[in-house]
């Protein structure tokens, strides 16, 4: 098989594992159990390339890393733990906010972020 192929097999299998939003170094970790010698380097641009091509999408919270998950296609709430930072996401999905922008401003999303203490952090 291509290289390529199995570094980006490898990178999704890291995030379909881990079930939460991962870190660049946090992909490059589990996606080393699959491709030993899987570098940073190539993580990264893997990275890019696939959020480009839509098979990742950057999850980005102020003050938090830039954190990368899978396109569920689906609206699925996210959740911070103020402990521990770390970010998840939930399976059910968010409901819809019903609302109406001012004049002339165009919305094309919306998050739902919760914040409290993950399971590890009781
Ligand atoms: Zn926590």
């Amino acid at each position: 098989m291509e290289r390529s192929t199995r570094q980006r097999r490898a990178i999704l299998h890291a995030l379909a594992q881990s079930g939460r939003p991962l870190r660049p170094i946090e992909i490059l970790e589990l996606g080393q159990k699959e491709v030993p010698g899987l570098g940073l380097t190539t993580v990264y641009r893997n990275i890019r390339q696939m959020t480009a091509d839509g098979s990742l999408v950057r999850v980005y919270y102020p003050g938090q890393p830039a954190l990368f998950e899978l396109p569920t296609g689906k609206f699925l709430p996210h959740f911070i733990c103020r402990s521990c930072q770390q970010v998840y996401y939930f399976e059910e999905e968010a409901p819809d906010v019903p609302y109406d922008p001012p004049a002339n401003f165009r919305i094309e999303s919306q998050e739902v972020v919760f914040y409290g203490h993950c399971s590890d952090c009781p």
